[in-house]
């Protein structure tokens, strides 16, 4: 590298590994020093794509001047200073640096948490470094790196294989080619296509089976993907579904307000009002009609609403799940890990000779093999030392103990059988100095088996393990006392009732089987012989049977799709309360297998039905689609490299933060941190606060506008004053009104959210009944206000020399701002308590409270702000009016809102 700087190694798929290493001055067995990262780092750059849409802080803050808002606010103060009046001029221009300074705020903290939350969903990547494996941020990539990789991890970067274990990509992703491509580290020609560089791996592809350990050659937009994807790279940021229909409702309220506003202002001026007050009035109530804030309000509470997912464990990787996770009404989860603790121990065996069980708890490796109640010898019983022997050669875990510290690895399953050879004495690596390994056929959803082969002296030991179904299909004999027997499909049937029984038992069961071939080519799983069943122990997580019912409760259906045997399947489902009886309906994956061809009921069927057992991740997919058929909003757990399809298909794919791929949790919409079910409920029901949340801001802020413009219309019908000035109108809107919005975008919500049905996806932000409860609350807090005026001009009267008295207008204006200020406790639920609701408890409504009742104090006795606001003070009299007319909507809500109450529960 030091020949030639600012070049990597050309052509490396050409060259042998050794010369590839050389040339990036590492060793494999060490990996690159620390320094020698930093000073890579420096001179490549970071390993990453350009980033999309890059929102820098100056675009943010530019983008708030390009807002119509910011044009009407700009067009008032042209006017002001046009008619001379230099007061108002400054102040609304004041208005408009303040209107964008909120605006850049809000903006700035809802992309820095949006960055930080997608911090915490990377993936990261193991990589060795100073001779430790480690893992590291895949970004932190430099050439010269030495990456390790295993089956359903993604690449991070374009490495040169120099270590492979029955290896296979998929690189659909770069080259459209979605059948499996084998590498290995043999080198390639020079002008090889990149499909055919078999040892190569690149960025955007990932292993679907073996191992791998390359070297990086080349990272962020140097490499294949980079090359092709700067270019699209660029889109703009998508909006969200949500963000969108808010987007909508803007753009159809706008003209209608903005008409309000123009027919104010001309029939003011054909009264005979102060043309100049009149334009100001209508420009102020057309900036207080234009909600341009929603869509960032909105934003800035989904993004809100992710973190506290976060802290439930739920990592949610887009806006838009949040949303959707409100309208989910189907959630399939599979079984073991996410309804059971995935904690296996092996507590029996059943072979041909007869059952043994097995003591010792969890991963205790001390235990005794009993037959009905007397211990037993594993030595003396050739068939249980043959099964235990596949159980642990047939297995990709490892299980080490060192001054009693366990380091265990791999599938909770195949631990369990670790540990019961462990029990007989037999540990994997003993076993394998005799029985070396081979090759290894991985486990395969489809198939549901796994296959290894071992040399013994001159031949080779298949040793088979898998569902029983599948394995017993492949069997041909059976080991007995007497040795190897022709098994009869009669023996057959015998032994899959065994299966159901234990399966009914709540147990999960393997099948093991072995054969001897001379040919290490040979295929698997034909021409087995049968061993016997191993059935482990693995209950259900304790907090998931509350889960379910609250989501049961709250209008979803729970549906079980396992790749287990229906037994088992439907008993651990009764256990945390699926169903309420064992006899249900279960479909087996292979009904699944030809969609096209299913009859409506048999369609039916499959909708209505609880539980899926045998399930490939191939019928997971066909599943969603049935459902979503059937119009329903879908969620579905998966972790493996299969499942990412069905994943992707589903409303919201949910995948295991341990258990899962990192291909899966690429594909996924949703982590689960602790692979646990009730965390999903957690997230839909925080999913169903935020949407409520949203709702309602939108409708706090929009009755708000609509009392202000209704306040000022009335008074023109009737031949009042204006019971509010224009700089006072662009105060409520620009400053009073973003901080109660903001605390209900921020709530926690009611656990009440639960106990209602899904909500519709396709209704919108607001319906017929909110269109409805915001013309009430406008109406009301508009008479309240014209109310007050009233009050006040038979105490002070209406006009001083032919001028509106401004003791009066302060007074109907306090009246206003408080009055919607009270008005967020209109925001609870109807069926909320009414001292105790989700609004009370919000502790950010209280300090918004606080701080708006603070400045509006400010702008009636604060010298300057005052003289701004045309405000004086109004005296004991004037502040009794305020607070009685004020107080009186949210009165009359509070009890309609009761008696509402009252009369559900009739
Ligand atoms: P689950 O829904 O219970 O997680 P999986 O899809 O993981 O089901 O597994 C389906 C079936 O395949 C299991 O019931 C078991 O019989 C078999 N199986 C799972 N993992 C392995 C493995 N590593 N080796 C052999 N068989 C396996
Ligand atoms: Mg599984």
């Amino acid at each position: 590298m030091s020949q030639n700087d600012n070049s990597s190694v050309l052509s490396p798929w050409a060259k042998a590994k050794e010369e590839v290493l050389k040339s990036y001055e590492v060793s494999p067995e060490d990996g690159l020093s620390n320094e020698e990262v930093d000073s890579r780092l420096k001179r490549y750059g970071q390993n990453k794509l350009k980033e999309i849409s890059k929102k820098s802080k100056w675009t943010i803050l530019k983008n708030q001047f390009k807002s119509f808002l910011v044009i009407l606010l700009a067009v008032a103060s042209l006017i002001s200073f046009i008619f001379g009046k230099v007061l108002e001029g400054v102040s609304i221009t004041a208005v408009l640096f303040i209107n964008a300074i909120i605006g850049f705020i809000t903006e700035s903290k809802a992309v820095k948490s949006m960055k930080s939350l997608r911090e915490m969903t990377r993936i990261d990547t193991h990589e060795r470094r100073e001779g430790e494996i480690e893992e590291i941020v895949a970004k932190n990539l430099v050439p010269g790196d030495i990456v390790v990789l295993r089956s359903g991890d993604l690449v991070p970067a374009d490495l040169r294989i120099i270590e492979s274990s029955k290896l296979q990509t998929d690189e659909s992703a770069l080259t459209g080619e979605s059948i499996p491509v084998s590498k290995n580290s043999e080198k390639v020609k020079e002008d090889a296509p990149l499909a055919e560089r078999t040892d190569m791996l690149y960025k955007g592809t990932h292993l679907t089976r073996g191992t791998a350990e390359g070297v990086v050659v080349s990272t962020g937009s140097d490499t294949e993907l980079g090359k092709i994807s700067e270019s699209i790279e660029e889109a703009e940021e998508e909006k969200t579904p949500l963000e969108e229909k808010l987007d909508e409702l803007g753009q159809k309220l706008v003209p209608v307000l903005l008409g309000i506003a123009f027919v104010v202002g001309v029939a003011g001026i054909i009264r005979g009002l102060d043309l100049f007050l009149m334009i100001e009035t209508s420009i102020a109530l057309a900036v207080a009609a234009v909600p341009e804030g929603l869509p960032i309000v909105a934003t800035l509470a989904l993004a809100r609403g992710m973190w506290r997912m976060a802290d439930r464990n739920a990592l949610v990787n887009s806006l838009s799940s949040v949303e959707t996770l409100g309208s989910t009404n189907i959630i399939c989860s599979d079984k073991t890990g996410t309804l059971t603790e995935n904690r296996m121990t092996v507590n029996k065996f059943e072979m041909a000779p007869g059952e043994v069980s097995l003591t010792g708890k969890g991963l205790e490796t001390e235990g005794d093999f009993l037959e009905g109640d007397s211990e037993i010898d594993v030595a003396d019983d050739e068939v249980l030392k043959k099964s235990l022997e596949v159980g642990v050669l047939c297995n990709n875990a490892s299980y080490d103990e060192e001054d009693g510290e366990k380091d265990i690895m791999g599938d909770p399953m195949e631990v369990s059988l670790l540990i019961a050879g462990i029990k007989a004495g037999m540990g994997r690596d003993k076993l394998l100095e005799k029985k070396s390994e081979v090759r290894e056929v991985s486990f395969d959803p489809e198939v549901k088996m796994m296959a290894t082969y071992h040399q013994i002296n001159g031949a080779y030991q298949v040793a088979v393990k898998g569902a029983p179904e599948a394995v017993l299909d492949s069997s041909t004999d059976v080991l007995t006392e007497e040795g190897r027997e022709k098994l009869s499909e009669e023996e057959k049937e015998e032994w899959l009732k065994k299966n159901n029984q234990l399966g009914e038992d709540g147990l999960r069961v393997l099948a093991l089987a072995t054969k001897e071939v001379t040919d290490s080519d040979e295929k698997p799983y034909m021409d087995l012989t049968f061993l016997g069943l191993v059935a482990m122990n693995d209950p259900p997580r304790e907090e998931v049977k509350p889960a379910i019912k609250k989501c049961q409760d709250a209008g979803m259906r729970v549906i079980m799709v396992t790749g287990d045997h229906a037994a088992a399947g439907k008993n651990i489902g009764y256990r945390v309360g699926l169903f309420d009886t064992q006899d249900v309906d279960v479909i087996s994956g292979d009904e699944l297998d030809d969609p096209e061809n299913l009859s409506d009921e048999e369609k039916e069927r499959i909708v209505n039905a609880p539980i899926f057992a045998r399930v490939s991740p191939e019928n997971k997919l066909d599943l969603i689609e049935i459902h979503q058929e059937d119009g329903s909003i879908v969620a579905m757990t998966g972790d493996g490299v299969n499942d990412a399809p069905a994943l992707k298909k589903a409303d919201i794919g949910i995948t295991m933060g341990q258990r899962g791929t990192q291909v899966a949790k690429e594909a996924a919409d949703i982590v689960l941190r602790d692979d646990n079910f009730s965390t999903i409920t957690k997230a839909v029901e925080q999913g169903r606060i935020i949407f409520k949340n949203i709702r309602k801001f939108v409708i706090y802020l929009l009755s708000g506008n609509m009392s202000q413009l209704l306040a000022i219309f009335l008074a023109s019908i009737i031949g009042y004053p204006l019971p509010l000035l224009p700089l006072q109108i662009l105060f409520l809107n620009v400053v009073n009104d973003v901080f109660p919005a903001f605390a209900l975008g921020v709530g926690g919500g009611s656990e009440k959210v639960m106990d209602s049905p899904p909500r519709d996806p396709k209704e919108s932000v607001l319906t017929k009944s909110h269109w409805r409860n915001i013309g009430l609350y406008g109406v009301l807090i508009a008479i309240a206000t014209l109310g007050s005026f009233y009050l006040g001009s038979i105490e002070f009267g209406m006009y001083v020399n032919g001028d509106p008295n401004y003791r009066v207008v302060t007074i109907s204006f306090l009246t206003l701002a408080f009055a919607r200020l009270w008005h967020v406790f209109d925001m609870r639920d109807v069926d909320s308590g009414f001292f105790k609701n989700e609004i009370t408890t919000n502790k950010y409504v209280w300090g918004a409270l606080g701080l708006c009742s603070v400045l509006l104090l400010a702008a009636t006795y604060l010298p300057g702000l005052s003289v701004v606001l045309q405000t004086v003070d109004i005296g004991l009299k004037g502040w009794s009016i305020v607070v009685v007319m004020s107080i009186i909507p949210v009165t009359i809500v509070q009890i309609a809102k009761e008696i509402m109450k009252f009369r559900k529960t009739l």
